[in-house]
């Protein structure tokens, strides 16, 4: 039988386990401790924990992370880039980036992702699983124990779909916040989505002090349909108004990802259109140039285009921004490390 992943539980039901073991619940405090606060990697580093119940949870549990498989760190800024191998011998990718304000860390959610967009490297191998809530955890932990640094933001744009793993998701985001565990601020905390309605309403019951991303990159319909299958599920009329009341109801500004792909979403036209849909909302738009993936297609927007594009927003009273790109050497995009170590790694320096 397998062994229970005792990162993913919450200091309640922790409690309940170690009673089931015949121990004093106080103990579920001082190991959600080495858990979460130092972030131990075996049960036998627990060391004010007796060797005899020290062995009863590694009897009865797994403390499941990530290990280091690969590192690239970017000569020019210092982005890190890590390829994490799980327990099942999956791979996943995180990207920790230094700013201004601290260090920010994009997780991934899920192995692989369903969702298809065309541009993205993340879905072109096919998704495998969910990540477990420990595993989404792990990834911070076992970057800040390498790079012996405080993460202090978190956005949940690395590979996968968060809204389709909605209930790990949440539990992560309840572990990562906790005081009693690396307690980073709902505020300091981005989810991406492509844009998945019912999974925005879910999040809007949760009533949290998060950053809602919406990855957006089309004005109309039929643009994006041709980039997101997820938009032949619910357009862009149905994403907007879950936006709308999302943000009227939780005061917090929407962040839109538009991703500048030269020739399909970019003409000036697309920003008039993109500026009147976005009318009103308490709003951001973030224009990235295109990442380009091998054998999607996808060019990158030229510098003119972008500024071009963000003056005709801005004078329609949308504010926008261009993302600075953040290690650009060693593909810290989400998603091509992983399918690059898939094929056996040949292209990867
Ligand atoms: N599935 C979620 C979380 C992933 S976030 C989502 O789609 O929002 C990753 C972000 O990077 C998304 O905004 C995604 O659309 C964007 N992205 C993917 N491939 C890209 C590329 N080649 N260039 C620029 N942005 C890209």
């Amino acid at each position: 039988m397998d062994k229970k992943d005792i990162v993913s539980m919450n200091l309640g039901e922790l409690k309940e386990e170690i009673k089931a073991l015949g121990e004093s619940a106080f103990r579920a405090g001082q190991i959600y401790a080495w858990l979460h606060k130092s972030a131990v990697t075996d049960f036998y580093e627990m060391t004010n924990i007796s060797k005899q119940l020290r062995e009863k949870l590694a009897n009865n549990f797994d403390i499941y992370g990530c290990t280091i498989e690969k590192k690239l760190v970017s000569v020019y800024d210092n982005t890190v880039k890590y390829l994490f191998r799980l327990h099942d011998g999956e791979f996943i990718e995180s990207v920790v980036m230094k700013y201004k304000y601290g260090y920010t860390i994009c997780v991934s959610s899920q192995v692989g992702c369903k969702m298809g967009c065309k541009f993205c490297a993340s879905t072109k191998a096919g998704f495998v699983r969910n990540l477990y809530p420990s595993e989404i955890l792990g990834q911070i932990y076992a970057a800040q124990r390498d790079l012996n640094i405080r993460i202090s933001h978190v956005v949940l744009m690395g590979v996968g779909e968060p809204m389709d793993n909605f209930d790990n998701v949440m539990r992560f985001l309840e572990l990562v916040s906790d005081e009693n565990g690396v307690n980073i601020g709902m505020r300091n905390i981005s989810l991406s989505t492509c844009g998945v309605v019912d999974g925005i309403y879910k999040l809007l019951e949760k009533k949290l002090q998060l950053t809602l991303s919406i990855s957006l990159h089309a004005p109309n319909d039929e643009i994006r349909s041709r980039t997101m299958p997820v938009n032949s599920k619910w357009n862009i009329d149905t994403l907007l108004k879950a936006c709308r009341k999302y943000a009227a109801e939780t005061s917090r500004r929407i962040s839109f990802e538009y991703a500048m792909i030269s020739g399909v979403n970019d003409s000036d036209e697309c920003a008039g259109e993109l500026a009147q849909r976005l009318k009103g909302m308490l709003c951001h738009v973030n224009l990235i140039p295109v990442n380009e993936v091998e054998g999607t297609g996808c060019k990158k927007s030229s510098p003119e285009r972008l500024k071009r594009f963000i003056s005709i927003l801005e004078a329609k009273g949308i504010t926008a921004t261009v993302r600075r790109t953040l290690g650009s050497d060693i593909n810290a995009s989400c998603g091509q490390l992983r399918i690059k170590h898939k094929d056996g790694g040949s292209t990867q320096k």
